[in-house]
This record gives structure tokens, sequence and C-alpha cells, in this order.
């Protein structure tokens, strides 16, 4: 029979790599949590009417990257896989009422999204983001903790030789001088840009400067630059949030080339990119987006945030040579001889585990030998092993299978001896 595939640019979590996943979770919900953020969850499907409003109708997103659903009899809303979180986020914000809560809300969210992209080192059509949203607060200091939180998870996980890049690309009060002076720039280049700039060009000038067509990024060399075109309120904006960047220590490269991929930024925008990691360089992009709650049938509500892709994280973890999350090793495999009914094993599995302790046994009837095998290659920390003589005396023999040592131990005593051995004393659950 020919096996099924699973879909280009996706992939699995198996059991040797689960651990690295959990443990980077586990690392952002502790930071997360730390500065005061609550946990997210937003299902998978949207209405495709969310992005086409807020991603931008002339983003690769919209254009050419979502997956876009088919059912049969449906005759609701078209619906796509979720490219994206933020606008997802403002969608649950409003449909929860949490512009009614206390402000700023502040959301995290780890969770996959879906595009329709060349599958290549570092770019999935599934990958997972973990984003973050500060809903109701135009203050630089909502904006400076937003870069802090992925600065200090960095950090934490012992990374070193990050860039940050930052820019303001302004608001609508200022763009629309900046969006005339991009055109009269652009208009004569036209014919040596790509199609899509070519195309782009009069909608969505901004996007130009995104393009990543080695040919084009000539001509962004000599573009007008948004930081000369902010009206003031703008220009104080940048300089309180790069004060508070100062002030918390944290260097960055100030990028006037920087506009990121989507249409609803407002003011600042930022990427955090790691340069071992080739084309695929870019960790974090984030910024402001004043105008987007709004344009989702919200109040007036600013926000800011930030989207990290893991995968891509996790990558520069293995390129800076950080290890994270070894898998745990079993506390103990319980093997028994031919002779001994095999029960008691799952028995004394069982007790151990309702301790706390990790526990498994033999579901192969294998030979004792074959059974320490199993246990190694586990890896286990300890064989229990009960053979006839031990079982006629109620002991066990428990091996140390790192220093090799073993000694028998009364099988009541075992659950004891272990915890004790193991330092999980008290670990039991009540
Ligand atoms: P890129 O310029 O690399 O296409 P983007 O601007 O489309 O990125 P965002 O929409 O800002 O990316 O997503 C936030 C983060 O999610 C990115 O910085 C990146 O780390 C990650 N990311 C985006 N697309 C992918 C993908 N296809 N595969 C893996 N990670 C991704
Ligand atoms: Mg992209």
């Amino acid at each position: 029979m020919e096996r099924i595939q699973r879909p280009r640019g996706t992939y699995d979590v198996t059991p040797a790599d689960a651990p690295r996943w959990q443990a980077l979770e586990a690392r952002i919900r502790d930071v997360a949590r730390r500065f005061g953020f609550g946990e997210l969850r937003t299902p998978v499907i949207e209405a495709r009417e969310l992005f086409q409003r807020t991603v931008g109708e002339s983003t690769d997103i919209v254009q050419k990257e979502m997956y876009v659903l088919r059912s049969h009899g449906g005759s609701g809303r078209e619906l796509v896989l979720r490219p994206e979180g933020t606008a997802a986020a403002v969608r649950a914000y409003l449909e929860n009422g949490l512009h009614n809560g206390p402000q700023p809300a502040k959301l995290f969210y780890i969770q996959p999204m879906f595009r329709h992209e060349r599958p290549q080192a570092g770019r999935y059509r599934q990958h997972v983001q973990f984003g973050v949203e500060v809903f109701g607060s135009a203050e630089p200091t909502a904006d400076a903790e937003v870069m802090a939180l992925a600065l200090t998870l960095f950090q934490e996980l012992g990374l070193e030789g990050l860039e940050i890049h930052l820019n303001s690309i302004g608001c609508p009060r200022c763009r629309p001088r900046y969006r005339e002076a991009l055109l009269e720039y652009y208009r004569p280049r036209a014919g040596a840009l790509c199609a899509d700039c070519r195309a782009r060009l009069e909608t969505n000038p901004l996007r130009l400067l995104d393009c990543k067509d080695p040919n084009d990024q000539i001509h962004k060399e000599g573009a007008p630059r948004t930081v000369d075109y902010l009206c003031d309120e703008c220009r104080e904006h940048f300089a309180a949030l790069r004060a508070a960047l100062d002030r918390l220590g944290y260097s960055y490269r100030l990028d006037p080339g920087l506009v990121r991929g989507l249409d609803y930024y407002t003011r600042t925008v930022f990427e955090i990119k790691y340069g071992g990691l080739g084309a695929q360089d870019t960790v974090c992009g984030g910024g402001r987006y004043d105008g987007l709650i709004e344009l989702l049938g919200g109040p007036p509500t600013p926000g800011v945030g930030f989207g990290m892709g893991l995968e891509r994280l996790l990558l520069t973890l293995e390129a800076s040579g950080r290890g994270l999350g070894e898998p745990a090793p079993l506390d103990a495999f319980i093997a028994v001889t031919g002779g001994v009914d095999r029960l008691r094993a799952l028995e004394i599995a069982q007790e151990l585990r309702r301790r706390g302790l990790s526990a498994d046994i033999d579901h192969l009837a294998r030979s004792l030998k074959a059974q320490l095998r199993a246990a190694s290659r586990y890896p286990a920390r300890f064989a229990v092993i009960i053979g006839d003589e031990e079982a006629a005396r109620g002991e066990a023999t428990l091996r140390d299978l790192v220093a090799g040592a073993e000694e028998r131990v009364p099988l009541a005593a075992l659950p004891d001896e272990l915890a004790r051995r193991l330092g999980k004393q008290g670990g039991g659950r009540v």
C-alpha cells in the first residue's frame, strides 16, 4: 500500500523533539506571566474577511498565502486557516468583551499559523508563533515593554548576537505626505522593479520597501525615509520609545527602510534578527497598530505587539549551540522473569506512578535480558528486577543503570527507596 505523507512545508514533532518544544513553551509562559500577560486561544479557522480587511489586499498573505476552506454544503462566510495572530486576537478581544474589562488588555498566544509559501529552512506552511498584544495603550512604555519581553526571553534562553531593527512609519496623519514622496521616487524607476512591486506601486507604495527581490534592493537605498516625514506626535512617540529602550539598556539599530509586511502598522515597527540563520533570519517582528481595532468595528483603541516564529527560534538556539529541554529519563523500568506473574509488574509500576514517579513495564512478553536492554535504551534510571527468587521473598533487585550497582530491597519499601534515591520524596499525589 502506498504511504500517505504529510503536506509539504509541515513537520511532525516526535517524542524525541517534544522536550525542546515543551521547554521553550514553558519558558515563554513563564516570561509572559512575569510581564503580566494572560493567555488567549483562538480557533484555527477564521472568516476570510478578518484578514482581508486588516492585513491588507496588497500583501503577500492575502494575495498568495492564505488557505481558503471549502466545506460541503456550507453557505456561510468563507473560512481560512489563520495566517497570522494579531487580527484574530483583536476579533477575540472585541467578541469576548475584553475591551470592557481592565485596560490595557495584555494577551499572549502560542498558536500555529498557516501560509502557503515556498517551503525552505525556517519557512513552513504551518508554523507556530508566540505572539503578544497590548490593547488599549498608546504610551511608548507599552512598545518598550513588548520589546523588552521578547528580549528577556532571548536573554534567558542564553541567546546572544541578536540584532534589533527599529523604525517608525508614522500615522494616518503623516503617512500621506510620505506616500507621495515615495511615489515620486519610485514612478520613474517602475520599469526596473519586479512584477509585484510594479503592481503595488500605485495602491500601496510602502510595500515596495518590504520587497525581498534582490534587484529591487538597490532602489531601496535612495528611497525617502519614513522618519523624515513623521508628524510631531509620531516623532515624540518614537523618541520616547528610544529613551525607554536606552533606560533598560537595550541597544538597537535604527533601520529607516524597515516597514514590515502588513498594512495595519502605525508608528513603531521592529524586527529581531539572528545573523546565523541565512535568509530566514527574522525571529521576531512586531509593532504598533493604532487603527486596527477600529477597523474591526471596535472603539478607537491603540495596540502594540509582536509575532515570534518558534521554529526559527529553535533553529537559532541550535545554531548558537544552546541546548534546551533534554528528554527526562524514566525513573524505573520493572523487569520480571518468565515465572513471575506479570500483573505484579503492572501493579508495582502503577504504585510508583501514583507516587509521582515515572515507570514502565514490558508489554512484549520479552525475556529478562531483552527487558533490561529495553530499560537501558529508554533510558531508565533504575531497573527493578523481580526474578523467581525475589518474588518468593517479596523483594526486588534495584539496579542503578547509571552507576551499575545493585541491591535487594523489600517490595514494600520499594516506592520510598526509589523516591529517596531519585530525590523525589514527597512528590506523591495527594
Ligand atoms: P518573512 O519576512 O520572513 O516572510 P513575515 O514578515 O511574513 O516574515 P510575520 O508575519 O511578521 O512574518 O510573522 C512573525 C514571525 O513569524 C516572523 O518573524 C517569523 O519568525 C515567523 N514566520 C513567519 N512566516 C513563517 C513561516 N512561513 N515559517 C516559519 N516562521 C515564519
Ligand atoms: Mg512572510
